[in-house]
């Protein structure tokens, strides 16, 4: 057993902190070493040829090249399951590597997706110009309506794929609502959880099917690394493992060894940044040189009832609207001191970006506004810096464009 695993017969299950420091790194018991290794192998030595088909076939426990899997990146994998309460994990090279391969192996030419209109660009990218070229149809819904989500769905429909809260809106979609109406058709739930993170929601146990994360971001937390995740029944994770090995989009070991290292502080950091958040979105919102703050923490906020039904924190992303435009979005960004203007978030330094200009930058106008997308809008990832400089640094950029 995990020496940090919960005794038999304990009546609390141990903390998500104290699975962020232990879950899926245990010492290593033949050398002592506290931190698990990088294994930097890409292929494993065997004794004979049988050895190698038992351990190919499943019949023997072993790795057999790093395509397939890795020593240090099933550590990453067992402690990414542990915080999302699932059944296993598979450990991608990036966020799209995660979410193109569970869908390439769940979805069939010919069948269909339902997809909430307000999604991460890439992952628009993907719906619009990859799939429709492979047969499979994707149908856009208002993901806040499930009225809408329910009348998107036809019998060829074999997922519903959402991202709660969305990026760069932050629209939060009701996923136990969601993911009851998916079952009842026989249709599969993927949540992109990235924005929330383990800290503050757990889609597995609202409901939903599988959860996915750009490691990238909070899981890693230090924008050093590109990665991704799946998570699921074992049944599912068993599937997507078999496109993995052929897509090739694995994680590699070094990456994984930098991940399992974030996680360690997982906690902490969205904690500060649940805080900070909430202390600058409070603050934009009565700066007059803003338009409209974008928070599911903000009691004004239209699902702010769902956010705090459903999240444990309201996240360390914001956004809003200045005044002026893009010439005062483009002037605000141009002026910040301490906040970086960079695509990415999730990451110690608050990073602030132009979503017209990065993450959905190959949508176009028609499909922005669809998505809520305006040019006037600023998304901001919230880092842990003292929070005081943070406001300080945003009234001085906001000074600068009225
Ligand atoms: N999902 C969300 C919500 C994202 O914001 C991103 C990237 O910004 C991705 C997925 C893709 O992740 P990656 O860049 O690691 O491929």
């Amino acid at each position: 057993m995990d020496k940090h695993e919960t005794r038999p017969g304990q009546a609390r299950k141990r903390g998500l902190s104290t699975a962020c420091v232990h879950a899926g790194n245990p010492v290593d018991p033949s050398t002592g070493a506290l931190v698990t290794p990088v294994f930097q192998s890409s292929t494993f030595a065997f004794k004979d040829p049988q050895h190698v088909v038992d351990v190919i076939s499943g019949k023997r426990e072993g790795n057999v090249y790093t395509r397939h899997g890795n020593p240090t990146v099933r550590a990453v994998e067992a402690k990414v399951s542990d915080l999302e309460g699932a059944a296993d994990s598979l450990a991608f090279s990036s966020g799209m590597a995660a979410i193109s391969t569970v869908l390439l192996a769940l979805v069939r030419s010919g069948e269909n997706v339902v997809a909430m209109e307000s999604l991460y660009g890439g992952t628009f990218e993907l719906f619009r110009d990859v799939f429709p070229r492979m047969g499979i149809s994707v149908t856009l819904a208002d993901g806040t309506d499930a009225e809408a989500v329910e009348r998107a769905f036809r019998p060829e429909t074999r997922v519903l794929y959402l991202e709660s809260p969305a990026n760069p809106t932050m629209r939060v979609v009701d996923i136990r609502r969601l993911s009851e109406l998916a079952r009842a058709r026989g249709v599969l739930t993927i949540v992109d959880s990235t924005f929330a993170t383990p800290v503050n929601q757990h889609p597995l146990a609202l409901g939903a099917d599988v959860v996915v994360h750009s490691g990238t971001k909070y899981l890693a937390g230090h924008s050093d690394v590109v990665a991704g995740t799946v998570s699921a029944s074992a049944e599912l994770t068993d599937a997507v493992r078999g496109f993995r090995k052929i897509l090739g989009g694995v994680m590699d070991p070094h990456a994984a060894w930098l991940l399992l290292r974030g996680l360690k502080t997982l906690s902490v950091r969205v904690e500060r940044q649940n805080r900070s958040a909430m202390e600058l979105a409070t603050f934009l919102k009565g700066h007059f040189a803003v338009e409209h703050v974008h928070y599911p923490g903000l009691a004004d906020h239209p699902d702010h009832k769902i956010a705090e039904a459903q999240m444990s924190g309201f996240g360390g992303m914001l956004s809003f609207e200045v005044k002026g435009g893009f010439n005062g979005a483009s002037g605000f960004a141009s002026s910040l001191r301490v906040a970086a203007l960079a695509p990415s978030l999730g990451g110690v330094e608050t990073l602030v970006t132009l979503p017209v200009t990065t993450s959905h930058y190959w949508l176009s106008p028609a499909e922005r506004a669809k998505a809520g997308i305006s040019d006037a809008l600023v998304r901001v990832s919230v880092g842990l810096e003292d929070v005081e400089d943070l406001i300080q640094d945003f009234e001085a950029a906001l000074a600068g464009i009225v």
